[in-house]
């Protein structure tokens, strides 16, 4: 047999080949199948084979199915950017640029922020503040955002040293505090940041809702957001919300900054946007972003070829539409109240789960050697590939994700489950859950 000349994430790793999928299922060519617990990659939304999303795919195929750009707009793309506002804010415009990827969402959303004090004829403004503890994108202006050491550290010399505040980290506390006690170290910290560097250097603070590939889904504490929020305004500074992951109903409303009321500067969407369909994602910015953007050059410096492309943006819009007819964003809420008490329920039942917490259908499980301590696994158990392997076997799939300050090495993973995931469909994936978790548990003794 000729080998692969694919390049996966582990070379050496066996990979199943999909076949095909449908609602919250995914097979193989073995005829495996597999619950679909993290949407791929917190992605496939809606779940799989969709007909109104494949009959949409065939329409906008029959015209058109791409134009550049700086040649033409379409109807496609003037339809998506509308609907994206009515979604995200009904009483003031959001601008709508398009790419292709999470990390270009991010990455032109700083270029957007820099760019608006530029306008204005400040050019010092070229800095992006963020957490330690987050994942902003791959590419390496997206990276340069990012709080996560194990993806920085072959490109360190490459990137800009943004990360620069504690993530708001309940469980494991960087302060050592305890809410409400705290006051809120981590949301101030911030205000100390912005001292130090200076706010006529600072274009941007860019932070997820909620933290999930780097922190194993962080909600953070009430207050929390609306303290940053007022730091950023007081120095002057935009804020960026990353929604890639979070948003278009994850987490039970259609923003996860909903949850807190934030109306962000900029929003960086993707993901959930097209639910896997095709790949599109977007940088939304609000109409005080965009003022001086329209009064100066006019418009915004950056752009690929499939950007606004007519074929993605009829897919995403056939997404979008059909979450709103079903009524999905109200279902993910519902659902994920009972997600989330089921698996709480695991925790008096397995040891090696410290933590399950989450909003909507993105919650996270964080593993602990020690209940009580919270003492976390040595990395070289690697209890995160562990769980995730063997649920895979068992025929589950979950998403595998980080937890821990830094120095700290946590193993977490993310349940994300389609939307339209039905009460049964749960109690099975937290039985093969269980079971998994208790085998691995087992191993380690
Ligand atoms: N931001 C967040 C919050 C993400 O979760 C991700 C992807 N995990 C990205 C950005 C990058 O998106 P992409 O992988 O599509 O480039």
């Amino acid at each position: 047999m000729k080998r692969s000349l694919l390049i996966k994430p582990m070379m050496n790793d066996m990979y199943p080949t999909a076949t095909h999928g449908d609602g919250i299922y995914l097979y193989d060519d073995t005829g495996k199948r597999y619950i679909d617990g993290s949407s791929g990659a917190v992605t496939a939304s809606i779940g799989h084979r969709v007909p109104e999303i494949i009959e949409a795919m065939h329409e906008q195929a029959k015209k058109i199915s791409f134009v550049y750009r700086s040649q033409f707009t379409s109807e496609p793309a003037e339809k998506l950017a509308r609907k994206l506002n009515e979604l995200v804010d009904a009483n003031q415009d959001y601008w709508s640029f398009f790419v292709n990827s999470g990390s270009e969402a991010t990455e032109t959303a700083m270029k957007i922020a820099i760019q608006h004090w530029q306008e204005q004829g400040d050019f010092r403004k070229h800095k992006i503040l963020s957490r330690w503890v987050s994942y902003h994108g791959i590419t390496l202006g997206a990276l340069s955002m990012s709080g996560h050491v194990k993806r920085r550290e072959r490109f360190v010399p490459l990137l800009e040293d943004f990360p620069s505040v504690s993530p708001p980290y309940c469980y494991r506390c960087p302060f050592k505090q305890i809410y409400p006690d705290c006051q809120l170290f981590c949301a101030n910290e911030l205000e100390t940041a912005i001292t130090r560097i200076g706010a006529e250097h600072i274009a941007a603070f860019i932070a997820e809702p909620i933290i999930g590939a780097a922190g194993g889904v962080i909600v953070p504490p009430k207050g929390y957001y609306q303290q940053l929020l007022d730091i950023c305004e007081r120095n002057n500074i935009l804020f960026i919300a990353d929604e890639v992951m979070t948003g278009i109903g994850r987490t039970g409303k259609m923003l996860g900054m909903d949850h807190w009321g934030i109306k962000p500067d900029i929003i960086a969407l993707g993901k959930g946007m097209s639910a896997g369909y095709t790949a599109i994602a977007a940088s939304l910015a609000s109409e005080k972003v965009m003022k001086p953007i329209l009064l100066g050059s006019g418009s915004i410096m950056s752009g690929h070829t499939y950007s606004a492309n007519p074929q993605s943006a009829a897919v995403a819009l056939a997404v979008l539409e059909y979450i709103e007819t079903n009524r999905l964003v109200e279902k993910v809420e519902e659902s994920g109240v009972y997600l989330l008490q089921k698996l709480q329920e695991l925790k008096n039942r397995v040891d090696i789960i410290g933590d399950v917490r989450g909003k909507g259908l993105m919650i996270g499980v964080e593993f602990v050697a020690d209940h009580k301590t919270k003492q976390p696994f040595s990395a070289k158990a690697d209890i995160t590939s562990k769980v995730v392997e063997k649920a895979r076997d068992k025929g589950l799939l979950i998403y595998p994700a980080s937890a821990g300050n830094e120095g700290v090495n946590g193993d977490a993973v993310i349940i994300s489950p389609p939307f339209v995931i039905t009460k049964p469909e749960m109690d099975q994936l937290v039985d093969i859950f269980k079971e998994t978790l208790l085998e691995v548990q087992h191993d380690l003794s």
